[in-house]
């Protein structure tokens, strides 16, 4: 169960859901916020502006008309009270020894207000004042007049307008209101959208896992074909192509146990066959015991070769990490391999040649190395003409690699045949072959070995004329 959950977690529908409810909100939140503040301050400056305009005019007219002087002017009188009507505010006017003139709460008249801004303001400055958390406008300015005393024109008052910004909380209030509720349904209208995309966006992943499950269920037997954007079409062709390569790599084990059996079993029928045949005869002449006794000798060697070249192969099969790199002489090496193969070169009447180019010393596992050049002389002293054959064999290098060369003018391989013969158990000319001997594995055996030495083997042969291959190995072992 806990794990359940902690899949969904973790699943793709899940984060695209997430990611897709974030890019959404996340923005718009930011958007709203930003909003919702500009608009607050920007009326606050707008309202402070047009009721300072509105002082600023008044300040003038009471300055004219000498109102503090004479305060008893119900003209201005009644445009204090509209002021402080129309802005839900309050209107006070001090003269220069700060008492109050005039209060449009009639709360203050007579008193004394010293304030900073009061003072300020008989200094010339219109004071503004924004008190955020009590949501009120607060400002001063000075009413122009001859001060007592004084002989040039100053202030000899002050008008200070205090003026609510309930009605605009409201107003902002209900725009957070409102916002909030948009928000909110967004967000409602994006959960849904979000998970209908990412629905949508993992199904073809689902319709994929669900094939290959039918697929490994053996429910389908072709290829898997699902469809969806590029991503999970280009997913589908590599695990085709995987499947495909698992099915032909399959196959080839198959065979190749297959074949194994067969070719261990064809010399134990012949053995079954001869001992049988002598053991049905009641008086078998010495002579005929003795013909018998060595082929069944002749197929005891075969399997023997047989087992010993798969065995070989097994080898090769394993890591190259197997190989046991020293530094060989390969001049000497291939005298030896040449040395050994001369006596059957002479029974079959076939020249054997070794040219070397210059001394060659190279990094290379001798055993392998070794089973895999005797192979290609071996091979070549067997499979050619009874008269006037030759094998050559060449022994050169560069500054990287050293390349033999092992060239006969024996029966040659048909160009068919030319592309199987590493195959494993792959015999060119079946019915020649098994007069001349053999088990079909030597040149794979060769070729896994020269390509765990991460060099190359090449061919080329002409049916009739001969053959020649060449092996290039790298003077010194790369480490994969
Ligand atoms: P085998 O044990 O049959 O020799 P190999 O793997 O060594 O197995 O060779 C595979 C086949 O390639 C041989 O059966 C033979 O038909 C062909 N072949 C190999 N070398 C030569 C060669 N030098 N000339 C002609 N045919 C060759």
């Amino acid at each position: 169960m806990g794990k359940k959950i902690r899949g969904f977690f973790r699943s793709f529908v899940f984060r695209l859901v997430i990611l897709l409810i974030a890019i959404g909100i996340i923005p718009s939140a930011i958007l709203f916020t930003i909003l919702l503040r500009t608009y607050q301050s920007r009326s606050v400056d707008l309202k402070t502006i047009e009721i300072l305009n509105q002082a600023k005019i008044l300040a003038n007219t009471i300055s004219t008309e000498e109102y503090l002087q004479n305060p008893k002017n119900p003209g201005i009188d009644s445009q204090l009270t509209l002021l402080s009507k129309i802005y839900d505010g309050r209107v006070i006017v001090v003269n220069q020894a700060c008492r109050v003139v005039k209060d449009t709460y009639d709360m203050d008249r007579y008193k004394t207000i010293i304030s900073q801004e009061v003072m300020r303001s008989f200094r010339g400055e219109e004071v503004t004042n924004y008190d955020a958390e009590n949501r009120y406008i607060e400002l001063t300015v000075p009413v122009a007049g001859m001060a007592d005393g004084a002989d040039e024109p100053g202030v000899s008052g002050v008008l200070m307008v205090s003026v609510s910004t309930d009605t605009d909380a409201l107003n902002y209030s209900y725009l957070e209101r409102t916002g909030i509720m948009i928000l909110l349904t967004t967000l409602m209208v994006l959960v849904l959208l979000s998970v209908i995309i990412a629905i949508e966006m993992a199904a073809p992943f689902k319709r994929l896992s669900g094939a290959i499950h039918d697929f490994h269920a053996g429910m389908e037997n072709e290829v898997l074909s699902v469809k969806g954007h590029t991503e999970v079409q280009e997913l589908t062709e590599r695990i085709n192509s995987m499947t495909a390569s698992m099915k032909v790599l399959n196959d080839s084990r198959q065979e190749f146990v297959s074949n194994v059996s067969h070719e261990l079993k064809t010399p134990l029928t012949s053995m079954k066959v001869l001992a049988d045949s002598l053991n049905g005869q009641e008086s078998v002449p010495i002579e005929l015991y003795q013909e018998f006794m060595a082929d069944i000798t002749v197929e005891i060697d075969r399997e023997n070769k047989i087992i010993s070249d798969l065995l070989s192969l097994v080898r090769m099969d394993k890591a190259a990490a197997d190989l046991s790199v020293t530094s060989v002489n390969i001049n000497d090496l291939v005298e030896i391999i040449l040395k050994r193969c001369k006596p059957i070169a002479d029974k079959q009447g076939v020249e054997l040649v070794f040219e070397s180019f210059r001394p060659v010393t190279a990094e290379i596992d001798e055993v392998k190395m070794s089973l895999a050049i005797s192979n290609l002389v071996e091979n070549a002293i067997k499979y050619n003409r009874t008269e006037g054959g030759y094998v050559h064999v060449s022994l050169n290098a560069d500054y990287q690699f050293f390349y033999v060369t092992v060239e006969d003018n024996g029966i040659g391989i048909p160009e068919e045949s030319q592309d199987h013969i590493f195959e494993r158990f792959y015999r060119a000319d079946k019915s020649h072959s098994r007069e001349i001997g053999g088990t079909g594995l030597g040149l794979a055996i060769t070729r896994s070995a020269i390509l765990m030495h991460r060099g190359a083997i090449k061919l080329h042969s002409v049916e009739g004329e001969g053959t020649t291959f060449t092996i290039r190995v790298p003077l010194n072992y790369i480490e994969s």
